[in-house]
């Protein structure tokens, strides 16, 4: 199928697709999908007064009737599946299973969020006076911004969106400025879902398109009091302190470092997969992608020369084609932002395997092939996020070494370690063990399910996002007191008589 006729059955019409000034190119072969309008920047006030607006209607609406709208959203996103998925392919070079997958992904968060819906969960508390009762409720906040990445261009929205529309809140996206179209379609099949639910107010959800100005305008606008930026830490470093400077809540999740440390007990069939299906798909440019091989020292040549192989037989070339696991990178500047930390770590030491750019048998893109680099230690250019795959090799003798040096960078996304040993994997996962956000055990550190919460420590931000209690940053927190007494007795034993 073509690009042209999957965004038409994604009802995207000629009008919005041509004439407009921010060009959409697809990495998989450099063509034009499309030429879009942009939001011009003048128009972000009338943005919020509309959320505003239409968040006052949506606040009152009982959640688990919200939680229908959400459960609509899930049956058309079921029907655009293999539209979606398409379009996340063309437009963000992702293999097809992949593009499909951040599909699913949105699905499964759909239908965590309906039940979610009726779960909005506050406490009682043991008061300390006769005759009073304290209670926790949690109540809408109000629009909720949400700037996306282009790594996953539709599934953190789903993420954002589907917690928080459930949670009363109103939604404004600014998604990535090279992935416009997938925003677009994910737009429309909100509009589905909203027709056949009836009596939404407008605006629920608002998509502005355009580049950082536009999100810049979002960080600083006092009408959004929650602000979710996932995409790099030099964003976010931009934006954390807008926010926190008109005491917004940010909910950051940024660039992470990811490692995985190979104990000599690991069952290495296991671990060579993970490995490579960390470390090299969606080409390595997943917040969660391996980038650090932590490996002990007895095992290592065994591992290396494994993972060589594997390496040396990756299907490289254009994502929709069947069996392809390793599509383009997203455009020219990435590929060269490999090459040069390529460089940089054989400057450092490092002997690199692979990743040379490969022209042959590929369309019109960037096609890198995933590179190795044993590395003597880990030297800077390690401690740095490539948006690219490459995978750095270090060894280890000593497994608390090898947790110092998986600790030892300024992200904190996602761990993991392979192991049979019971004692070195609880070690892992205790205070000592990974200073991560995610810490997984015999499971590589990208994939992570929509049940628990994701997100990061240190320079990947610190915000939680999807499962578990994530949906309480969408929300604020009131404590009441009720006094169904005839006194007034005052907390702490204070005397007040008057
Ligand atoms: P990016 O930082 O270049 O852009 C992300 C988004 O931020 C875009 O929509 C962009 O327009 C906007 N933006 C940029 N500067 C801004 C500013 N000053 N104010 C407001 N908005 C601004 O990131 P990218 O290249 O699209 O994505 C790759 C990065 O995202 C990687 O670092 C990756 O690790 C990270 N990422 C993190 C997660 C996570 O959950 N932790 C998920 C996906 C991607």
């Amino acid at each position: 199928m073509t690009a042209q006729t999957t965004l038409a059955n994604l009802d995207l019409s000629k009008a919005e697709l041509t004439g407009g000034t921010l060009k959409v190119t697809s990495p998989i072969d450099g063509s034009v999908l499309a030429e879009v309008h942009q939001t011009p920047e003048a128009e972000m006030e009338a943005v919020f007064a509309r959320s505003k607006a239409a968040f006052k209607a949506w606040r009152t609406v009982p959640a688990p009737r919200r939680g229908e709208l959400i459960r609509l959203l899930g049956e058309e996103l079921r029907a655009a599946k293999d539209d979606l998925g398409a379009l996340v392919s063309w437009e963000a070079g992702k293999i097809t299973s992949e593009g499909l997958g951040e599909v699913q992904e949105m699905i499964d968060i759909c239908d965590f969020a309906v039940g979610l819906s009726r779960q909005l969960y506050g406490l009682t508390i043991a008061s300390e006076r006769p005759g009073h009762r304290m209670m926790e409720t949690w109540h809408p906040a109000g629009p909720v911004g949400v700037i996306s990445a282009f790594n996953f261009p539709v599934a953190v929205w789903s993420w954002n969106a589907a917690i928080a529309l459930v949670c009363g809140d109103t939604v404004i996206w600014k998604p990535s400025e090279k992935t416009p179209l997938t925003a677009m379609a994910c737009q429309k099949i909100f509009e589905r879902a909203l027709a056949r639910f009836g009596d939404a107010p407008d605006h629920l959800l608002q998509t502005v398109i355009g580049g950082a100005a536009l999100g810049e305008a979002l960080v600083a606008s006092e009408d959004v009091p929650v602000l979710s930026a996932t995409g790099s830490t030099r964003m976010g470093r931009a934006v954390a302190p807008v926010v926190a400077q008109r005491f917004g809540k940010c909910i950051l999740e940024l660039g992470g470092n990811n490692a995985m440390i190979v104990g000599p007990s690991a069952d290495l069939e296991m671990a060579v997969r993970a490995i490579v299906f960390s470390a090299v798909g969606t080409a390595g440019q997943r917040c969660t992608s391996l980038r650090r091989l932590i490996v002990h020292n007895a095992i290592r040549e065994e591992l290396l020369s494994r993972l060589k192989k594997a390496y040396a037989g990756l299907p490289i070339g254009n994502p929709l084609d069947q069996g392809t696991l390793v599509g383009p990178l997203v455009d020219e500047a990435a590929g060269e932002a490999m090459t040069e930390s390529l460089k940089a770590a054989a400057a450092e030491g490092g002997q690199v395997f692979g990743g040379n750019r490969v022209t042959k048998g590929v369309p019109d893109g960037v096609y890198m092939e995933p590179a190795i680099v044993e590395m003597p230690n880990q030297t800077s250019v390690v401690k740095t996020e490539t948006f690219a795959p490459i995978l750095y090799v270090m060894g280890y003798d000593d497994f608390d070494y090898a947790i110092e040096m998986q600790n030892d960078v300024p992200q904190g996304l996602s761990s993991c370690v392979f192991t049979l040993n019971m004692r070195e994997a609880e070690q892992f996962l205790t205070a000592a063990g990974s200073d991560c956000g995610i810490a997984n055990v015999n499971i590589g550190p990208s994939g992570a399910e929509i049940g628990g919460a994701f997100g990061g420590e240190k320079e990947t931000g610190g915000g939680r996002e999807s499962g578990s209690d994530a949906w309480k940053a969408y929300m604020r927190r009131q404590t009441n007191t009720v006094n169904y007494s005839a006194e007034l007795p005052l907390a702490q034993g204070v005397k007040f008589d008057i």
